[in-house]
């Protein structure tokens, strides 16, 4: 079970992974995360990947490649994983068919959300993260049950992100574009791609997430 959530910044792929990875029982793998992670703590992955991601632009691929198949050998991954953010270019998807053939773990299908880019913006200029945890809130639609405060692991440490600033985001929109779009048309070709629309309800999206997945 390797599944693929592919969308354009601010489509919502990370948080209804959260919520799939506890009922499918196979781990989240957001490359995102895994490089905040590795920038909170100082490591030379981070060092390398904070001036592309404060930029908003992608982090080279033979980083992202080495960072990937490393995670896919870990032991939770034995039974399938959901790649979110990953992968971005056509080489990356390249490297994982790669990787994927190796261990014999085929993907069983990569689903896209679509969402237009006046939505995505204003998805992204109001969006506050919890720092402990990474679940996501919207200021205006989507606002944590209790102001400041997490929903899921009750910390006290929701903020924005550096690169949802106005003239960052449009960067990301614009590598998204121009890099990873034509990775659906990748997909697309070896009949493994499903569109959804990624608009509306939280559990709306969620049912047409797991229609797609056949699941
Ligand atoms: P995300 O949290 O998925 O929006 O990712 C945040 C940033 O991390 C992106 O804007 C990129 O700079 C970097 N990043 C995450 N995944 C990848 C990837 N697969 N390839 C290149 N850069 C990535």
């Amino acid at each position: 079970m390797v599944y693929i959530l592919f969308g354009p910044p601010g489509s919502g792929k990370g948080t209804q992974a959260k919520t799939l990875q506890e009922d499918l029982k196979i781990p989240q793998l957001s490359t995102g995360d895994m490089l905040r992670e590795a920038i909170k703590a100082g490591t030379d992955l981070g060092k390398k990947a904070k001036s592309f991601m404060d930029a908003g632009d992608l982090v080279p691929d033979e980083v992202m490649v080495g960072l990937i198949e490393e995670r896919l050998k870990a032991p939770d991954c034995a039974s399938g994983c959901l790649l979110d953010g990953f992968p971005r270019t056509v080489p990356q998807a390249e490297a994982l068919e790669t990787m994927l053939a190796k261990a014999e773990k085929p993907i069983s299908r990569v689903v896209s959300f679509q969402v237009d880019e006046e939505e995505l913006v204003s998805r992204l200029s109001g969006r506050v993260v919890c720092g402990d945890c990474g679940a996501s809130f919207h200021e205006q639609s989507r606002p944590p049950k209790e102001l400041g405060q997490c929903d899921y692991c009750g910390a006290a440490n929701l903020k924005k992100r550096e690169d949802d600033k106005p003239e960052v985001v449009r960067n990301r929109l614009q590598a998204f574009a121009q890099q990873t779009a034509p990775v659906e048309e990748f997909y697309k070709e070896k009949g493994l791609l499903s569109q959804i629309d990624a608009t509306g309800d939280f559990d709306d999206i969620y049912g047409r997430l797991r229609g797609a997945m056949g699941k």
